[in-house]
């Protein structure tokens, strides 16, 4: 066995322990039937009772054999053409992203929405604040579809408008709307792309933004320019790291608790605060440890530590480098031949980069392959229901958002588009 071999052998039986559930692999129609996000990193999160739920998929599909599943795929392609436009995130398993015409990180398939203005129907294999941000963008007679209704963002649905208002209320007692001298608001909503678009708008109506993980820092100084304050949801990693990274201090970011008066923070630590961060995370990349980053720079001294900025800032900390999946695939990409990666970020796209780099040593951080279960949930079987369906004429899973909603999001989403990673 080569020394990588028996260095990575070494490094994932350190890891031993830890397990992840594989029932959403053997069975995936049975999560639809159950309100859990399904097995996997985000078991134990809470399912909000008005997330959508997936219909029994037709026998034909779920007793269709891999084979059947790709053949009935690329046929409904073959006969839509450039009406049809899928698009694929870089967490989803390889046997949908190969039928994908465009696979990128959520800016890059928010960038994707408008540029293909001809395709009338948008297949959208990511998970729904992605369709709803696709619906957002696009042509209004352009269709988009979620193959898989039930695949939803655990950590989207961490912050919902209802509570997102209560805090902006409790904010305004504080602030008022008086503006500075310098004409800033005493605070500006930034949103993470992973929210629902009810909270984009929110945004959009309040004069802020919603931002990426590839350019949060840029967003952040927009928002610096526009107000005093940023209030920045759901995910309160990005949040941190990108606020850390840009000088300000951990007393000057609060957390806020939705379920607690003033966020269960005294008020003199809010007076103090420049960022106000939600309680939200992703179950995915919350795996991920301190203790897995010093195991692997013991088993490959000379590993190259890449994590995305969703981990908690002591893991970003212990990091080489943090970067959104564009950037790790970017860096990869430019390494020269023989560079040995350890990432922290979802397992299908690690998997994929290390069969893309055979000339490099990649693995994942957390060598238990546990991928974001409701990612999971678009499996081809449900890929090519929807296609058949557009086929027959009929737009199956249709994610729509009101026009009113859609508007004062696009408002958010066209601030961030203007502000490049
Ligand atoms: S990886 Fe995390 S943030 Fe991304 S879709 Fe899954 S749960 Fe949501």
């Amino acid at each position: 066995m080569s020394t990588i071999a028996t260095s990575l052998e070494a490094f994932e039986k350190s890891q031993a322990g830890a397990h992840c559930s594989t029932g959403l692999a053997t069975d995936p129609w049975r999560f639809d039937r159950i309100p859990t996000y399904g097995p996997g990193a985000s078991e134990t999160d809470e399912l909000p009772d008005q997330a959508p739920r997936q219909s029994a998929l037709p026998g034909e599909y779920r007793n269709a054999s891999d084979e059947e599943l790709k053949a009935r795929i690329i046929a409904a392609k073959r006969t839509l053409g450039e009406r049809l436009l899928i698009l694929g995130h870089f967490y989803q398993r390889d046997e949908v992203v190969r039928h994908a015409d465009f696979v990128g990180d959520s800016f890059q398939l928010a960038r994707a929405t408008l540029d293909r203005p001809e395709a009338e129907a948008i297949v959208f294999c990511g998970v729904h604040f992605m369709a709803e941000t696709a619906d957002i963008l696009s042509d209004q007679r352009q269709t988009v579809s979620l193959p898989n209704l039930g695949a939803g963002c655990s950590m989207a649905d961490m912050a919902d408008l209802a509570s997102v208002e209560a805090c902006w209320e409790a904010l305004s007692q504080l602030w008022g709307d008086a503006r500075d001298a310098s004409g800033r608001a005493p605070v500006i909503p930034v949103t993470y792309m992973n929210s629902s678009a009810a909270l984009k708008a929110f945004c959009g109506r309040h004069g802020g933004i919603v931002c990426t993980s590839s350019n949060a820092a840029k967003v952040l100084d927009w928002a610096f320019s526009q107000g005093q304050r940023v209030l920045f949801f759901p995910d309160q990693h990005l949040g941190r790291n990108t606020a850390k990274a840009m000088g300000i201090g951990l007393d000057q970011m609060p957390l806020w608790d939705p379920n607690r008066p003033l966020g269960g923070n005294q008020r003199d630590a809010l007076e103090r605060a420049r960022v106000i961060l939600w309680h939200g995370y992703c179950s995915v990349h919350k795996r991920f440890t301190v203790e897995q980053i010093a195991s692997a720079r013991r088993h490959f001294p000379d590993v190259r530590v890449i994590v995305h900025p969703e981990c908690p800032m002591a893991v970003v900390d212990a990091a080489d480098e943090a970067g959104s999946t564009d950037y790790i695939k970017k860096a990869i990409e430019a390494a020269p031949p023989g560079a040995t990666f350890a990432i922290g970020t979802e397992i299908n796209l690690v998997q994929r980069l290390a069969r893309e780099h055979p000339e490099h040593t990649i693995f994942c951080l957390d060598p238990v392959v546990c991928p974001c279960s409701t990612m999971y949930r678009i499996h081809p079987a449900y890929l090519a229901w929807i296609l058949d369906g557009l086929v027959e004429g009929e737009v199956r899973n249709r994610i729509r958002v009101d026009a009113a909603t859609s508007r004062d999001a696009r408002v958010a989403l066209e601030r961030m588009l203007a502000a490049q990673p």
